[in-house]
């Protein structure tokens, strides 16, 4: 049957931990990692017997190494070391072992003789009942791709030798995928999944240090699925990631991401299956197919008596009315064309317990969806924890979704409108019309330690997809960047990290007590008008240095009045093909978020190019914040 597993090589903790973690993430099988058991306290049978115990099925052990094409003195030792894991496997009660192909300097590459090195190691394990698994390394001394693993299994010739493939080891070497389809199903021994994503570097690096969850790197995990199924495979299908932040994270969260992960790569395959009249696989527990988002229905906004006014003049500065109070909890909603922002000035509940850790911030997103039940029910189904808030008579229950530190997602019905009416008292018919139009992106700053998992969250549970990763510079440090964004682009979310002590990211990540909404980008159809009202209404912007305008005229063939223009109101400029966009940035509110406003001329990047700039003018603004408030303590 296939079926998912997991190594205990991806996990931290102890075994104990690692094996909890899986079952209770709904893994029914696990690779033990012999590395594992040096550091257990037990005997191995406590293993086996915790493990039947969770409902785990042992399906390997590995790794016996630089086993093949030994020299004949160290060959004798080597099966005197295959015998000892012979016996570990039968306190286990594993029957696979899994051989990885030789790094040793005085090994021999010859196909025949490393043949018939495994025929007499599948001999002696037959005669146990055990079977063998041999996989290619990438940076084996011989033998690095998997098809000269395969070709070494087939003239072996023994019916419980067979190869195990790593797609990891197989996108490394680049090596064809497509005969993977033709190979006998019974001699796949296993299938292990791990991605990475695109970086250039040597394989062992990348393998020790990079590898992810499927979904999480760059790699056509699908594609490899695809082949190894289309041979009539049936067997286990494991996940092996080595990857330091995964070992620093708590196992049950790591389990729950591979879960999550391996949930949508069956998803896609079973979509593909679909389309081409096949039958799905269905490996593992159902999953409801993703609700479409089609866009953001309001933002969030916790505040205190104290705050809430500098940012209510805020709000006014940009064009947003105050157009509604909640009927039962001191709140109110304030609109601009499409784009509804509530401002939760509550003492206690969610919002306020919000404010307690991060401060003035963004505390909810809701997102517009389809169908948005079964968005919760595949919420529920990929184990994300769901929210009930606490609702006054005839209020509207909005189902949501725990995201960045406890942040909410509220998942709403597109296009209900008239659900605003069940909880707020509008004033006289306000129509809120103003320069800005819709959401464009909200920005999500996350620990680096998190942004893999909060990437598989996005992209499994809540149904988006993902752009590649782009890196930029920040004037303390590096800025990494992968945007996230809905099927049809309604919603997108680029999802920021960043290495460095006093990056733009760092300082947010300080000040707001962990990751969450940095920046807030609205779309208007006329960006410099908006701006000279914007300005004229108090609204501070971002200084941007006049050599950013220089670079502008040197690189760009604008009119100088343009650039002038850009200048005096401190618009940032970038360029795609034929289209143009036009930006600016409101100052920091409290350190903790800004706003973007933006003006798209057929363009559909983000402005990157100008994040160096943006990151460089908010350190100097950080700066005099820092000197301002020194100068006040000597004072
Ligand atoms: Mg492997």
């Amino acid at each position: 049957m296939l079926r998912w597993s997991i190594a205990t090589v991806c996990m931290g903790g102890t075994l104990e931990t690692k094996l909890a973690a899986a079952a209770r993430a709904g893994f029914r099988a696990i690779e033990i990692f012999e590395n594992d058991l040096t550091f257990f306290s037990g005997k191995p049978r406590q293993v086996k017997a915790m493990a039947a115990d969770l409902g785990l099925e042992i399906v390997a052990l590995q790794p016996l190494r630089d086993f093949e094409g030994a020299p004949p003195a160290t060959r004798v030792k080597n099966f005197d070391r295959a015998e000892r894991k012979f016996d570990l496997m039968e306190e286990l009660g594993a029957n696979l072992l899994c051989v990885c192909s030789s790094v040793a300097e005085d090994s021999s590459g010859d196909v025949d003789q490393c043949a018939a090195d495994f025929a007499e190691l599948a001999d002696r394990a037959a005669r146990r009942g055990y079977r063998i698994g041999y996989e290619a390394l990438a940076w084996g001394r011989h033998v690095k791709d998997w098809a000269k693993a395969w070709e070494i299994v087939r003239r072996g010739d023994k019916p419980n030798l067979g190869v195990v493939l790593d797609s990891f080891h197989i996108f490394a070497r680049k090596n064809d995928i497509a005969p993977i389809a033709k190979l006998p199903p019974d001699r796949i021994a296993l299938v292990q999944l791990a991605d990475a994503p695109g970086l250039l570097m040597d394989p062992m690096s990348l393998s020790r240090h990079h590898r992810c969850f499927p979904g999480q790197g760059d790699w056509p995990i699908n594609d490899y699925l695809e082949a190894c199924v289309a041979s009539g495979y049936n067997g286990a299908i494991s996940l092996e990631i080595f990857n330091d932040q995964f070992r620093g994270a708590p196992a049950a969260a790591i389990a729950r991401d591979g879960m999550r992960s391996v949930q949508a790569a069956g998803e896609a395959l079973d979509k593909g299956r679909v389309a081409r009249d096949q039958p799905p696989l269905n490996i593992g527990r159902p999953l409801p197919a993703p609700a479409k988002i089609l866009g953001v229905e309001f933002l969030e906004f916790t505040t205190n008596p104290q705050q809430s006014p500098r940012l209510e003049s805020e709000l006014a500065g940009l064009g947003f009315q105050r157009v509604a109070r909640h009927k039962s909890k001191d709140v109110e909603l304030f609109r601009q064309n499409d784009i509804n922002i509530v401002v939760n000035r509550e003492q206690d509940g969610f919002a306020h317990s919000f404010y307690l850790v991060h401060g003035a911030s963004v505390c909810a997103i809701a997102l517009r969806y389809d169908d948005p039940q079964r968005a919760l029910e595949r919420a529920n189904a990929l184990d994300a924890p769901t929210y009930r808030g606490r609702i006054g008579p005839g209020e509207a229950l909005i189902p949501a979704v725990a995201g960045v530190e406890n942040s909410l997602i509220y998942l709403v019905k597109a296009g209900a409108h008239d659900a605003w009416a069940q909880d707020f008292n509008f004033v006289d018919a306000p129509d809120a019309k103003g320069p800005l139009e819709r959401v464009d992106h909200l920005s999500n700053v996350v620990r680096r330690s998190e942004f893999l998992s909060w990437l598989t969250f996005y992209k499994t549970v809540l149904g988006f997809t993902d752009d590649p990763q782009v890196e930029l510079a920040d004037p303390y440090g590096a800025f990494f960047s992968r945007v996230i964004r809905s099927e049809g682009g309604e919603v997108r979310i680029p999802i920021n990290i960043a290495d460095g002590g006093a990056t733009a990211v760092t300082r947010f990540i300080e000040t707001f007590g962990g990751g969450g909404v940095q920046q807030i980008a609205l779309s208007t159809g006329d960006l410099f008008s908006f701006v000279e009202n914007a300005r004229a209404g108090g609204v501070a912007f971002l200084d941007i240095p006049d050599n950013y305008y220089e670079d502008l005229s040197a690189r760009y063939d604008l009119a100088p009045e343009l650039i002038e223009r850009m200048r005096r109101l401190g618009v940032l400029y970038d360029r795609h093909k034929d289209g143009e966009f036009f930006h600016i940035y409101t100052k920091m509110f409290e350190q903790r978020f800004f706003f973007e406003i933006l003006e798209r001329r057929g363009y559909d990047l983000f402005g990157a190019a100008n994040t160096p700039a943006r990151l460089a003018a908010q350190a100097n603004e950080f700066d005099r914040a820092m000197r301002d408030r020194a100068m006040l303590e000597i004072d």
